[in-house]
């Protein structure tokens, strides 16, 4: 099976602070989005990948970007930057990896784990959840304590059947789900969810790191200073 990888960094990342959209902002040399690139491209399982950019970052793909990346303006929510990299891959490949450009540290063996499970059906990677988690009220006091046994926290990359993303985008592109609430829609196996589709889990990876604050990327640079991550 052909498998493709949408990486999606169209976002604006102002959480981070910093002058120009954090999947350009410095890590240990490299932009933080090369680092995402280059796990996906560097993949021997997969054949094609697309990244979404802003659309004046678009216009112009940065250098650094490995041969056959191609380059897709997103668009306004994360599910229509997803969308619009899926059509870029309709009938190229057989599964579809959706990754956030803002995880840098994706490893190959995350990434196969992900591709296996996501050959029989959608696949995410989890980590189990440490702290003990409370369910509060909108004045903040504690309404009860939620049995963490039972939670994960979800990352990307997550897998697909090419067939089964296009198809939850489009039945989420007429029921507008994507433009009501799509700032609800902060993953991809939530359409699967909704449409009652099968979600399987594989171990994620706690190196695979969301960079959102500056605090996040002062872990992430420690964390190749130091070693802990293999420079790409
Ligand atoms: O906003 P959040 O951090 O959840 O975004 C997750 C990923 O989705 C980021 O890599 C961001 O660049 C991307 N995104 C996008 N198009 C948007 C909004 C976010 O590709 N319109």
């Amino acid at each position: 099976m052909r498998v493709g990888a949408v990486i999606v960094a169209a976002g604006r990342g102002r959480r981070l602070g910093a002058e120009r959209p954090k999947q350009f902002v410095d890590l240990g040399g490299n932009p933080l989005l090369a680092w995402s690139v280059r796990a996906f491209a560097g993949h021997p399982d997969i054949e094609r990948v697309v990244v979404t950019l802003p659309a004046e970052w678009a216009e112009t793909p940065p250098k650094w970007l490995p041969d056959g990346v191609s380059v897709h303006a997103g668009g306004v929510a994360r599910a229509d930057s997803v969308r619009i990299g899926v059509g870029a891959l309709a009938g190229e490949v057989e599964v579809v990896l959706v990754h956030d450009g803002a995880r840098p540290f994706a490893s190959a063996g995350l990434i196969s784990r992900v591709i296996e499970a996501a050959r029989r059906g959608p696949a995410i990677p989890v980590i189990g959840v440490d702290d003990t988690v409370k369910r509060i009220d909108d004045r903040g006091r504690v309404i009860e304590t939620v049995p963490r046994e039972d939670l994960r926290r979800v990352q990307t990359p997550q897998g697909f059947p090419a067939k089964v993303l296009a198809q939850t985008h489009a039945l989420a592109d007429a029921a507008a789900w994507g433009k009501h609430d799509a700032a609800g829609m902060t993953d991809d196996a939530m359409l699967c969810e909704r449409l009652g589709i099968d979600v399987s889990t594989v171990e994620g990876d706690p190196s695979n790191l969301k960079i959102t604050t500056p605090r996040d990327l002062s872990i992430a640079r420690w964390m190749v200073e130091s070693g802990l991550i293999p420079s790409r």
